[in-house]
Formats: structure tokens, sequence, C-alpha cells
């Protein structure tokens, strides 16, 4: 019987691409969304991927939400931390409403939904957990106190886990996307677009969702095992840092 992948965030932009890459390489796959029901019935009319809808910042949604894709399709082997927000400005004036929302989706929501997936796959001594993290954890960006901060923190649950999980068969690694075209760059300004982000580029181009994708179905390789707490950046050349 073909795996289960659960990909959070997975009906817009990079999750979906990632739950689609995830279909065609054989898997059985779940995606989950935030409030965007037309987006989720569009992209469940198109695809046939099962999507579920609850909060990932959300500890008891998240415990609630995987039993019931688990009573769907079966015990989840893939998980996919893709949900994530931005809530952009500057420190001095961000608002504690800011700050929260995006540690609460885009950090806590690994707590809250490895800790719902964990006892099952540490029990089946097989698991594969991808957390979608950012280029602007590893380097920090203006106005992104909270997302890089959430983005880094991705970074150490990661590796913190993967080690917790090495003699389980549990690999836990984390893909650090630089710019990729999807609606979370609509707040860009064209002039912006053009004049200071795609300058920084050396690839000269946004990335594609499917160029993440195609590094989620990597990681998910049972013949992955041996790669672990390891972070991928596909970022066109624009950071090589750690
Ligand atoms: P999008 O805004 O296109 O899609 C985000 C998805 O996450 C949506 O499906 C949304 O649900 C879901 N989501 C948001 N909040 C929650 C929540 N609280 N609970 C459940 N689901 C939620 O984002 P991208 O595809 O651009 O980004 C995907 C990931 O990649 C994010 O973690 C982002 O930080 C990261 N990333 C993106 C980059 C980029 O350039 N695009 C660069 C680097 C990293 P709904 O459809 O219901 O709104």
């Amino acid at each position: 019987m073909a795996r289960v992948a659960l990909v959070t965030g997975g009906v817009r932009g990079i999750g979906a691409a990632i739950a689609r890459a995830l279909q065609s390489a054989g898997y059985r796959v779940a995606a989950t969304y935030a409030g965007n029901t037309k987006a989720a019935e569009a992209f469940h009319a198109e695809t046939a991927i099962p999507v579920f809808q609850w909060d990932v910042g959300d500890f008891a949604a998240c415990g609630a939400g995987v039993k019931q894709v688990e009573a769907a399709l079966g015990p989840i082997e893939i998980l996919v931390n893709n949900a994530g927000i931005v809530r952009d400005s500057s420190l001095h004036k961000m608002t504690k409403a800011q700050w929260d929302a995006v540690i609460n989706t885009d950090l806590n929501a690994l707590f809250n939904m490895c800790r719902s997936v964990i006892e099952g796959m540490r029990s089946r001594k097989f698991g594969r957990i991808v957390n979608i993290a950012s280029i602007n954890g590893q380097k920090g960006q203006f106005g992104q106190t909270n997302y890089s901060a959430a983005k880094a923190g991705e970074l150490g649950f990661t590796r913190a886990l993967a080690l917790e999980s090495a003699r389980v068969g549990i690999t836990v690694n984390a893909i650090c996307p630089g710019y990729t075209h999807t609606e979370m760059l609509d707040a860009v300004s064209p002039e912006v677009m053009k004049d200071v982000i795609l300058p920084q580029i050396p690839i000269g181009r946004l990335g594609r969702p499917e160029e993440i994708a195609r590094a989620v179905v990597f990681l998910a390789a049972d013949e992955a095992g041996y790669i672990t707490g390891s972070t991928l950046s596909i970022n066109g050349g624009q950071y090589m840092g750690g």
C-alpha cells in the first residue's frame, strides 16, 4: 500500500505543488488549508486530493485533524509542514498581534503537528518530516523579525527532532526556499520586484513552486533514510551560507 503524506497549507502555492508532486510519485496525499474554501474546493476538484480545514496554530485542532486524516487515509508517514504566513513590519512598528500570528502559524505549528504524528511514527519505526522554512530564516530580512525568528526557529527544531528520531527510522529535514512565485509575493510591488528583488538573485528569476516540490519528493523517499537534520537551500544562488 502506498504511504500516506500530509501537506499543511497544501491547496495553494508551494504546498499545492508539493501535494501534486507527491501524488505523482505514488503517495496517497492529504492537504490542509486555513480558510480559503474556494481554493481548497478547486484544488480538490482538479486533483481528487482530499482536503481538510484546520488552523495549524491550534494544538487541539491539529490533534483532531491528524485523527481525521488517519481515519480517512491511514497512518501519516510523511508530514510536510508547509503552511506559513507573513505579517511584515519593522520592529519599531510591529504590533504584538503581528508577532504572535507569525510565531504561532510558522513556528508553533511545527510543535503542534509533529507532536500529533510523532508517537505513531516512532511506534511504526518510519517517518519523513519536511519543514518548509525560508532563506529569510537563514539570513534575516528587513521588516521580518517575526518571520525570520520563526523560520530560524524551524531550523533548530528540525535539527533537535532529527537527533531524537534518528534511531527510530524517522528523518527530519528543512528546505529553505528563496523567492518563489506564489500569492505570498503578491504584496510585493512590481517596482520592488524588478529593482530590488530580482537583482539579488544570481539565476535572475523567481523560483517555481515545482522546484521546491521536487526536493520534498526527494527527501520523502524511503531511499533518503540517511539524510536527516539537513537544510536544503533552493534560492537561485541568492544566499549560500548555512
Ligand atoms: P501561500 O500564501 O501561497 O499559501 C499558504 C498556505 O498555507 C495556504 O494554503 C494557507 O491556507 C495555508 N495556511 C496559512 N495559515 C494557515 C494556518 N494557520 N493553518 C493552516 N493553514 C494555513 O504561501 P506559499 O506557498 O508562498 O508559502 C508556503 C511556505 O513556503 C510557507 O511556509 C512560506 O513561509 C514558505 N516560503 C515561501 C516563499 C515564497 O517566496 N513564496 C519563500 C520562502 C519560504 P488557505 O489556502 O486556506 O489560505
